[in-house]
């Protein structure tokens, strides 16, 4: 049986993560972090040529509250490191960093007193973006990796042992179980970019 004839049966099996993580990959909500020149690239990220909307991600939000996927696009001085580290706090759980650009994942050229060495010296960065400034294309590949590790967490596990160490387990991938307890398809390959 295919997956057409499953969903004609009416019923669909899979786990809460799995859903909860295809929700939460297919709608993250940026706030743009735009301290430099890669804040330009950023913006046509999410304009019309290269259109991020089409991975859900087109509503940028400049209140913490509303965002889950921070982009640092650009050097940061130390004094806006406090600043930036700041709204950082005000994002709820569950939240993704993306550090754009050769300034933001090292300093980059910038090798003085003013300019920290990279944002992972206070933010917990989950993808770097090599370039100096990364094209669009480059950060819609970091979203689409973000996308990836979120489809392949915990959701609802992890927040109920929230501090406690987990065990690995296979990606959580949708399953399609026929009347027969048969695999209508299979779970490898669906989610591969
Ligand atoms: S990486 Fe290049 S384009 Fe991006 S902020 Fe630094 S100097 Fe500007």
């Amino acid at each position: 049986m295919g997956p057409d004839n499953a969903l004609q049966e009416g019923f669909l099996t899979t786990r809460v993560d799995a859903v909860i993580n295809w929700a939460r990959s297919n709608s993250l909500m940026p706030m743009p972090m735009g301290l430099a020149c890669c804040a330009i690239e950023m913006m046509a990220f999410a304009a019309p040529k290269y259109d991020v909307a089409r991975f859900g991600s087109e509503a940028m939000r400049f209140s913490p509250r509303q965002a889950d996927l921070m982009i640092v696009a650009g050097w940061a001085s130390y004094k806006m490191a406090h600043t930036i580290r700041r709204v950082w706090d005000q994002m709820a759980d569950p939240k993704w960093c993306i550090a754009m650009g050769a300034c933001a994942s090292s300093g980059g050229m910038h090798r003085c007193y003013g300019v920290v060495q990279g944002i992972d010296n206070f933010l917990p960065v989950d993808v770097y973006i090599p370039g100096c400034p990364p094209r669009p294309e480059a950060v819609i590949h970091a979203l689409m990796d973000i996308q990836e590790k979120v489809r392949n967490d915990y959701s609802i596990a992890q927040d109920g042992d929230f501090g406690k160490e987990v065990p690995t387990i296979a990606p959580a991938r949708p399953k399609i179980v026929t009347p027969e307890g048969d695999d209508a398809i299979s779970p490898t390959g669906l989610y591969t970019q």
